[in-house]
């Protein structure tokens, strides 16, 4: 049975108040795999919700994703899919998340305007390759959220697109070209929990997952990763990986977990700050002295 959440609801939230230890209310593969990640930025980020500025990338990557979405609607419902269309759906995006969530972190007005075009050529690349959707699509922007047996909380999930054929894509942004054989092996939480969820929800198992990378090299690329569809074993690792994330939130599991990731985090001071038992309160207040 398919339970749709409100568009409006926060696609993760832990349930938990700081140190409650209680379980969180659901698990979305993005949340699993930012808390296996590093758990102390997942709790900088989640559960303390301390704000920072959009790396540029992220606010990139999301307007990119609006006007997609806008294509694939308009697809959908028989509306304008045309390029000035999808490109006015992307310069709304660019502006409407600068204002309601940024700000963004660009270092000057250039850098802010090479990124916009920047993102206005890939949407353009994505429009006039082989990729860009040409029948009407099954569903797009589809949120689910399932019973899966072997997790202790639902598990959500939103996905990009469905293909006629059951085939779930997601769109990915990225600087340089994926190395399509590690490419599936990185997303596959995602990919893994989007096949769990649509055979929750259909009965249905996709012949394939999918992910299309936009990539902002000078002349942009668009490629897609196909990966087959999960075994029983596949799925019981992700299950239990996406377990593991839902019971060391639930155990008030967070400590730093230093690797190369460290390099682009935002939380350094706040990280250099901990000491086991602290609160988000005595990290600031230690940060600020
Ligand atoms: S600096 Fe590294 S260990 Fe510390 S919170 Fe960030 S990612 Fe985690």
């Amino acid at each position: 049975m398919i339970a749709t959440l409100n568009p409006h609801e926060a696609p993760f939230t832990t349930g938990l108040t700081p140190w409650a230890q209680t379980l969180p209310q659901h698990i979305s593969p993005s949340a699993a795999k930012a808390y296996l990640g590093c758990s102390l930025k997942f709790y900088f980020e989640r559960v303390a919700c301390i704000r920072k500025a959009t790396p540029v990338a992220l606010h990139l990557g999301k307007a990119v994703h609006a006007a997609l979405q806008s294509f694939h609607l308009a697809r959908w419902r028989g509306g304008d899919d045309s390029v000035e269309a999808v490109a006015n759906a992307y310069e709304l995006a660019f502006h409407r998340l600068e204002r309601d969530e940024g700000p963004v972190n660009f270092d000057d007005e250039a850098e802010r305007e090479k990124a916009r075009q920047d993102g206005l050529r890939v949407v353009a690349a994505y429009l006039d390759s082989p990729e860009a959707m040409k029948e009407k699509p099954r569903a797009v922007e589809v949120m689910l959220k399932e019973n899966i047996p072997g997790l202790s909380v639902p598990l959500t999930g939103a996905m990009d697109l469905v293909e006629g054929n059951f085939t779930p894509v997601d769109f990915k942004s990225a600087a340089a070209k994926p190395d399509s054989a590690n490419a599936a092996f990185d997303h596959e939480i995602q990919l893994v929990s989007y096949q769990l969820l649509m055979e929750a929800a259909t009965g249905e198992t996709p012949p394939s997952l999918d992910l299309v990378f936009l990539v902002k090299t000078k002349t942009p690329q668009v490629i897609r990763v196909k990966s087959p569809p999960a075994d029983a074993h596949r799925k019981r690792r992700v299950v239990a990986l996406l377990e593991t994330a839902v019971q060391g939130i639930a155990e008030d599991r967070f400590h730093p977990q230093p690797a190369m990731h460290c390099s682009w985090c935002q939380f350094k001071n706040e990280c250099k700050a901990w000491l086991p038992g602290m609160t988000v309160e005595d990290i600031h207040r230690k940060h600020a002295a």
